[in-house]
């Protein structure tokens, strides 16, 4: 879907930028629940771990936990530093956003693609499954394994997938916006 030139008109000055927090905030909910965002939210332009600890009162364990996988996200990144009296290490966390942005942007785009390519094979064909869910077939593939699921030998029936198609639409929808108006913001 393209908008006219009327966006381009407001985008010169009045359109209001989406916040590009409020993204990660939602990204970090469902992937790693409220305490992720607590995190996120503490560790800022940067924080130790003791200092996380003291604003989220979650345990070290738990926090270091969400920290690596926040890491592995590509969403923070930390510098260290060794306490010469006992050797320890202490670590500062801090927030990249820009990164972030470019991770979770790229993130989105697969599951963009992913979404539509799903679209595309289930649209106009239906769809049988097993009661457990374990398979999903075209009627052909299904009339080929005698409708019978190959992993628990239920029977395959007919699926009446247009709810669920209206969904992965509107996700489509919602993702396209999402991206459009973070591609005016990329150099
Ligand atoms: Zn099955």
């Amino acid at each position: 879907m393209r908008r006219a030139s009327s966006s381009k008109r407001a985008s010169s000055s009045s359109r209001k930028t989406p916040d590009p927090m409020q993204f990660l905030d939602e990204f970090v909910a469902d992937s790693l629940g409220e305490k992720g965002t607590q995190v996120l939210h503490s560790v800022g332009d940067g924080a130790t771990d003791e200092v996380i600890e003291q604003s989220t009162r979650l345990k070290i364990a738990e926090i270091r936990s969400i920290l690596n996988h926040l890491h592995s996200y590509g969403f923070v990144e930390y510098s260290r530093e060794k306490n010469m009296q006992n050797g320890w290490f202490t670590y500062t966390w801090k927030v990249n956003m820009d990164r972030a942005m470019q991770n979770f942007l790229m993130l989105k785009r697969r599951e963009h693609e992913r979404l539509r390519n799903r679209l595309s094979a289930e649209e106009g064909t239906t769809i049988y499954s097993c009661r457990k869910g374990c398979t999903r077939l075209e009627f052909e593939r299904a009339y080929e394994n005698k409708f019978k699921c190959s992993s628990c030998k239920c029977d395959l029936r007919f699926l009446d997938n247009k709810q669920e198609l209206k969904r992965v639409e509107s996700k489509i929808t919602a993702l396209e916006t999402l991206l459009a108006n973070q591609g005016t913001r990329t150099p």
